[in-house]
């Protein structure tokens, strides 16, 4: 997407119109309670909109129209090349809409509008059209059974998928869920996060208008405990794919297990080791990555390389330069095309972030760089880049997911310490390691208990790959033509043949 460095996204606000309802059969609907919910700007504390606290009786009523589609056939029976056609249809809207869109996630969650633009409005776009261009590629099986029968395994859809996303890459997750669930053939009830929930309600309305089935994308804004609950507990929902906290996660399974038995997909929280060996031989470059590997989206990244692991003997060095890239990192005007980082997305994250700051002080952590709220004078959420050294791998700001622009360094003296340490937590999600030697590279990922590991880079990927992590991070994968297999089930028609 092209960035204009000369716009007025200042003004270009002042006349956005913002939608804020349910969207359920193809229209916006208030909550049947009447409810709404304060949807705030974090980059200057302002109201934006008053938004549909749904509940159980929406979540109901979303479910309802779901399911009738779905048996209806119009989109889960349809021809594979015409759903692909609708679903590429959707996307292209999605591109027409695109400065509106980078607007309401800018707006709505306080990342940076170049970054809304450049990264989360075209990647969410490239996710629906990878999927779309992948429905009508993709072959069944047949079982190597003898002369006597002919077995079919064939992939069906779920049914009715919900999607129930967080707010640090609200659109991204989003259609990371979306491309998938749809492509199969699935109806979809989406519940987006209460604190960022304005992109997903209107790429519903632009589905309609692309000519994709009413009903077939329902979506419920709503706080978790009510609209998120009764989605878990849903009797008629055949799968949920949750992106959020280990903590939520873990109540989905919860939900399941006292409801349907319905399939549960998990994408959790992490603790990012990002580790550098000392035959590392670009040491400015993998400093670079270590500070967009942290600070990136304030942080708020559930892969975000949040524990530095580095080798005693070039620590110095290294954090000398870390804290050179880290200190242009400083957060700004969201709206401001210039600004690298932006505000936490609410108040009370902030509020998180600061006190695990206070932790990693008490708990004797020497705090390098930053460690404050900025720009309290726009009324928004902002806080400095911030690096701790000296941190052992107990310490809770080791362990615990901060969710925020604060970086762990640990030292260590053996590639075995520094595989040891970065082992050492509940999650799993990512790594990174940088060396030049081919054989610790291979070594180390090997033995790096992660969904994902970089080697000599940070957080590169791209919709062909599958992203996703192992322990407490989580189960399943989105991204590539392995996320698809979370929303259809594998079906085995055996047909007895009796003729040779
Ligand atoms: P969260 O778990 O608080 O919320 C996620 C979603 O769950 C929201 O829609 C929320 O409304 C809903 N929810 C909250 N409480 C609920 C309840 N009791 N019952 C049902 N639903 C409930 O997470 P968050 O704060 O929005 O997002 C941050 C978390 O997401 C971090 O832990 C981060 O690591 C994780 N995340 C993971 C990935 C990944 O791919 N692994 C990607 C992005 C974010």
């Amino acid at each position: 997407m092209t960035i204009q460095p000369t716009k007025d996204w200042a003004q270009a606000v002042a006349k956005l119109k913002v939608k804020s309802q349910a969207f359920i059969d193809g229209r916006y609907v208030a909550a049947a309670s009447g409810k709404t919910f304060d949807c705030v700007n974090p980059g200057t504390g302002q109201v934006i909109a008053s938004v549909a606290a749904c509940e159980q009786e929406d979540v109901d009523r979303a479910v309802e129209v779901a399911r009738r589609v779905f048996e209806a056939g119009t989109w889960s029976r349809l021809d594979p090349a015409d759903r692909k056609r609708k679903m590429l249809a959707w996307a292209s809207l999605m591109r027409d809409h695109a400065e509106e869109l980078a607007l309401l996630e800018t707006i709505d969650m306080g990342k940076p509008i170049s970054d809304s633009l450049s990264i989360d409005v075209p990647a969410s776009i490239n996710t629906i059209v990878w999927m779309a261009e992948a429905i009508d590629k993709l072959y069944d099986e047949i079982a190597p059974t003898g002369p006597g029968a002919l077995s079919l395994i064939t992939r069906e859809p779920l049914g009715v998928v919900a999607a129930v996303v967080p707010w640090n890459f609200p659109l991204l997750m989003a259609c990371w869920k979306l491309g998938p669930a749809l492509a199969a053939g699935n109806s979809v009830v989406l519940k987006p996060a209460e604190q960022s929930p304005l992109t997903a309600i209107r790429i519903a309305e632009l589905a309609v208008e692309a000519g994709m089935p009413v009903g077939v994308l329902n979506v419920v804004p709503g706080y978790g405990e009510t609209a998120g609950k009764a989605i878990g507990l849903h009797p008629d929902i055949d799968a949920v794919t949750f992106t959020g906290s280990t903590e939520v996660g873990k109540l989905f399974l919860k939900y399941a297990g006292q409801s349907n038995m319905k399939r549960v997909s998990l994408e959790c929280g992490g603790k990012t080791p990002h580790i550098v060996m000392k035959d590392c031989d670009d040491l400015d470059t993998a400093a670079r990555a270590a500070a967009w590997g942290i600070f990136f989206n304030q942080g708020e990244v559930c892969n975000a390389g949040s524990r530095l692991l580095v080798d005693e003997s070039i620590k110095d060095e290294f954090l000398e330069k870390l804290i050179a890239e880290s200190a242009a990192l400083m957060p700004n005007d969201p709206l401001d095309p210039g600004s690298r980082a932006g505000a936490m997305v609410t108040k009370q994250q902030m509020s998180r972030v600061l006190n695990y700051i206070k932790i990693g002080q008490e708990e004797g952590a020497e705090l390098r760089l930053g460690g404050k709220q900025v720009r309290q004078n726009s009324g928004g959420y902002f806080i400095e880049p911030t690096i701790f050294d000296n941190v052992s791998s107990k310490m809770r700001i080791a362990q615990e997911e901060i969710f925020g622009p604060v970086l762990s360094t640990i030292s260590f003296k053996t590639e075995e310490e520094a595989i040891a340490i970065a082992n050492d937590t509940i999650y799993g999600l990512a790594a990174a390691v940088w060396t030049q030697n081919i054989d610790t590279a291979i070594a180390t990922s090997r033995r790096l208990r992660a969904g994902v590991v970089w080697v000599n880079c940070f957080d590169e990927g791209s919709i062909t790959s599958p992203f996703g992590g192992f322990k407490q991070s989580g189960f399943g994968r989105d991204k590539s033509i392995h996320a698809i297999a979370k929303y259809t089930d594998l079906k085995t028609t055996w047909i007895k043949v009796r003729k040779s």
